[in-house]
């Protein structure tokens, strides 16, 4: 049915690996993804996935070794990349920020004048200094750059944070945000009519997995006199099915319900007379 699979581009082995291949599996492509792969045919979609460093993906994709890819947007970022961003996947959250060591006394972005700063991400990290005036030394090295101060290396250093436990072992002190990253889909945008329409059935199902992950179906039981209040509390996608129970009084009402803040919404349909509260995760979702 198609002349050749749609290539998609990976990161091999890091943060972004489990949660790609997961999100994957959920659009139900199956896949072998054995140890030291470089590539792996899908069973049942015309999808060939290639395991690479992440930094590496925007290269391939923008010369056409790869159709389209997953990567941090951190990463496209850096490498001044202008593939477009199809989808923002909501995993590999992290921000690239400056820290210093805790006896630093930062008060503002100028007391980094003069300073040496370690990064791995000398373009992102210039652009930011420039577009405030500050003049430093921005030093590039490729790794383990959260150690840089400890060892007398430099000042003050500018990666990737998302908990923030690592610079917290390391005696470091967020004090600046340059940019805010996520793991993206981008796409080559030169791509031949039958690999466009595989992209798009893959780009049908990825956004419904990312859609399913943001929400929870929920069912629950409710007295009928106060079914108005429950009713509002989630709303859903149209509006909630409100069927009658056996029992003489009670209806169940069926909805979804947004995962980022479901607890306080559950705590008020329980004091709003709910019971037998059912939560259950959505694997798919289409609006
Ligand atoms: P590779 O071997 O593929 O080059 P890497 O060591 O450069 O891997 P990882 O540390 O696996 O990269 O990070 C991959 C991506 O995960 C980052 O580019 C970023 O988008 C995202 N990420 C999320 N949280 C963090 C974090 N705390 N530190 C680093 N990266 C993070
Ligand atoms: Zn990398």
């Amino acid at each position: 049915m198609f002349n050749r699979n749609l290539k998609i581009a990976v990161q091999k082995a890091g943060r972004l690996s489990e949660a790609t291949v997961e999100l994957l599996k959920k659009c139900d492509i199956g896949f072998d993804n054995g140890h030291g792969k470089l590539r792996s045919l899908a069973f049942n979609f015309p999808l060939e996935m290639l395991f690479l460093r992440d930094d590496d993906i925007p290269q391939y994709v923008e010369d056409g070794v790869a159709d389209c890819g997953i990567v941090g947007e951190n990463v496209l970022a850096e490498a001044e990349s202008d593939l477009m961003i199809v989808e923002r996947l909501g995993f590999g959250r992290c921000r690239l920020s400056i820290a210093v060591p805790r006896g630093f006394r930062y008060r503002n972005i100028e007391n980094l004048a003069g300073k040496r700063i370690a990064t791995s991400y000398p373009l992102l990290l210039g652009r930011f200094l420039k577009e405030r005036g500050v003049f430093a030394d921005v030093h590039t090295i490729s790794g383990s750059v959260e150690i840089a101060p400890g060892v007398g290396l430099s000042d003050a250093i500018c990666d990737l944070v998302s908990s923030g436990s690592t610079l917290f072992t390391n005696g470091l002190e967020e004090v600046e945000t340059v940019m805010n990253s996520e793991a993206v889909l981008v796409v080559r945008s030169d791509l031949s009519r039958p690999l466009k329409k595989i992209f798009e059935s893959l780009t049908f199902r990825i956004k419904a997995v990312s859609e399913a992950r943001k929400n929870k179906y929920i069912l629950l039981n409710a007295p009928n006199e106060r079914l108005g209040e429950i009713r509002n509390l989630i709303p859903g996608m149209k509006s909630p099915t409100v069927m009658p129970l056996a029992q003489e009084g009670w209806s169940s009402i069926h909805s979804v319900i947004a995962d980022d803040d479901h607890w306080p919404v559950v705590e008020k349909l329980k004091a709003s007379g709910a019971e037998g509260i059912l939560v259950i995760s959505i694997d798919q979702m289409i609006r």
